[in-house]
């Protein structure tokens, strides 16, 4: 028999066992004599009162013993004379598709535009240090895409789309620590992410999947609407299918779609601004208290409001994190977030976004398949065109951004490449400014002190979710019109983070498993 119970605890004992034990013990009473173990399945921090305390969640086995779950890459297969399935893409959804290939017996062969992490950090230096942005090595591509150098928080509310503990338990077998099966908000941060990402390229290419770099693909191999395969500068990868992984950036993928007549489709998006406060005055709110009490981690906000029937709301939120530069080409400034896995800069950033829809985007003169990409792309260019030419943001502080006055000066920031005091107000479109200022205004009346001067907000946080989507039929998860095409992960439209990208990679697989072995069957439906 197994009995859940629920401890709470102050922060200065959360890490006392010998107190919690006897806290368990006092729960369970005559029955703490039949415990075979106390495992951890949830721990939490619940804020809401005076002093914040962590909720402790155990599964108690009464009489029989916990058995530990199996290791899933035991489970993997060698699947070096196995039918080759291409993969581009290497990020969450490529990856996690790869290791389900080992699992369902099938060859991943990874192509990656970008570099491989160690590799990947000195394009990263170039853009951060000297605002070279290289199209194919940056924030967004390369190996373990835009997952690698992120804040690595591990939450999804996907929960109906696929395992959330099978991606879990892979990171932890690859190198994550164990807490994040039991965390409510778990996270890894960018210092520790590129090893794990390393370890799971090793498990592929030790099953005998392959996977390559600087391999950036540029055609679509098509015979009568079957794909057979993908063409790369100087190379072409042949395969059963295709899974087209390659994240919200790779617009030239979209073009080559849409080239191809291979049908794809305008989609909303989230867009607005980074706003950077102090991580103390987070604490603070968060927390009740005026200085963060050991063994409570930064804290994090999630803010949400409706302007005129459209959300607007905090997205990505980094507590401790620095803001970064994540453009994919050179004459665009757009940013992002990003954390080490302790969590320990004295800043808090979060995107303010709201969601831009294609009728708004209509009456503003983009329509078409590429309207918001199109919308995106140009904003990211005026962002770049208010700044100076490097990779420095234009910002202002929140109070000004409000009230429509530049800013004489801005705030420190963690922004490496540094930002230009810039009227924000007038280079983000009126109505997206407009919005995003009134929810800015309603914020402040639920989070006191949130609009403020002591705070920065930056420009252009654009890339929350793909501008297209590339349909794919719901059950077979094929695209529509071409066999073999596999549309996966977030640059598809079917994902948002990074573990709804990995669920999708492993849902990807399962689908084309189950073709390849209808297509042996002679009497399959599918
Ligand atoms: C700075 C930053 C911080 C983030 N923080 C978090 C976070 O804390 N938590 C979270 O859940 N999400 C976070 N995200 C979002 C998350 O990273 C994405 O949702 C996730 O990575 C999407 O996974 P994906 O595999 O679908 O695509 P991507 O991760 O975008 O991977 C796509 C891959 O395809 C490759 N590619 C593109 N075009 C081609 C081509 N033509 N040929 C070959 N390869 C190609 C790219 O190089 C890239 O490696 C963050 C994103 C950024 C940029």
């Amino acid at each position: 028999m197994i009995k859940q119970i629920e401890i709470k605890v102050f922060p200065d004992k959360v890490n006392d066992q010998v107190y919690i034990n006897s806290l368990i013990k006092n729960q369970l009473k005559d029955e703490f004599d039949q415990v075979k173990s106390i495992i951890l399945t949830r721990k939490s921090i619940d804020s809401r009162g005076k002093r914040p305390w962590y909720l402790l969640r155990y599964d108690i086995y009464l009489v029989e013993t916990f058995i530990k779950p199996q290791i899933i890459s035991l489970g993997f297969k060698d699947v070096r004379d196995k039918p080759h399935i291409i993969i581009v893409g290497a990020g969450p959804a490529g990856y996690f598709a790869a290791l389900e290939c080992l699992e369902s017996g099938l060859k991943p062969i990874v192509l990656d535009r970008g570099k491989d992490v160690r590799d990947r950090r000195k394009d990263l230096k170039a853009i951060q240090q000297e605002g070279i942005v290289n199209p194919d090595s940056n924030y967004c591509f390369g190996e373990g895409g835009a997952g690698t150098y992120s804040d690595g928080k591990l939450y999804t509310r996907s929960h109906k789309r696929g395992k959330i503990d099978k991606v879990l338990h892979l990171l932890v077998e690859h190198g994550a620590e164990t807490d994040i099966l039991t965390d409510a908000h778990p996270h890894i941060g960018s210092n520790k992410l590129p090893v794990i990402i390393a370890a799971i390229r090793t498990t592929i290419q030790k099953y005998g999947g392959e996977v390559h770099f600087n391999k950036k693909v540029t055609d679509l191999l098509l015979e009568n609407k079957k794909l057979m395969g993908v063409r790369c500068e100087g190379s072409s990868y042949m395969g059963e299918a295709v899974v087209l992984a390659t994240g919200h950036s790779a617009r030239d993928i979209y073009q080559l779609l849409y080239d191809k007549n291979i049908s794809i489709e305008a989609k909303p998006f989230a867009l607005g601004l980074r706003i950077e406060h102090s991580q103390a005055y987070i604490d603070q709110t968060q927390y009740h208290q005026a200085e963060r009490e050991e063994n409570l981690p930064a804290s994090s906000y999630s803010v949400v409001t409706q302007v005129e029937g459209k959300g607007v709301f905090s997205f990505c939120m980094c507590p401790g994190g620095l803001v970064v530069p994540a453009a994919t080409a050179p004459g665009e400034i757009v940013v992002n977030g990003m954390s080490l896995s302790r969590r320990d800069s004295p800043f808090a950033n979060s995107g303010l976004v709201t969601s831009i829809e294609l009728d708004e985007l209509e009456k503003h003169g983009y329509s078409g398949i590429f309207a918001a990409m199109n919308f995106q792309s140009d904003i990211e260019k005026s962002m770049f065109e208010a700044g100076d030419g490097s990779q420095k943001a234009p910002a202002q502080r929140v109070e000004d951004f409000v009230n429509g006055v530049v800013s004489p000066d801005l705030n420190d920031t963690s922004y490496i490449p540094g930002l230009i005091s810039s009227p924000l107000h007038k280079v983000l479109p009126l109505f997206v400014y407009k919005r995003l200022r009134k929810g800015l205004i309603d914020i402040n009346k639920k989070m006191r002190g949130y609009l403020t001067n002591n705070a920065n907000i930056i420009g252009v946080e654009s890339r929350t979710s793909a501008p297209v989507r590339i349909p794919r039929h719901p059950d077979t998860l094929c695209h529509p019109e071409v066999e073999g095409l596999y549309p996966c992960g977030e640059g598809a439209g079917y994902a948002g983070g990074i573990i709804s990208a990995a669920m999708d990679g492993q849902n990807v697989i399962k689908a084309v498993k189950k073709w390849i072995e209808c297509k042996k069957e002679p009497v399959c439906e599918e």
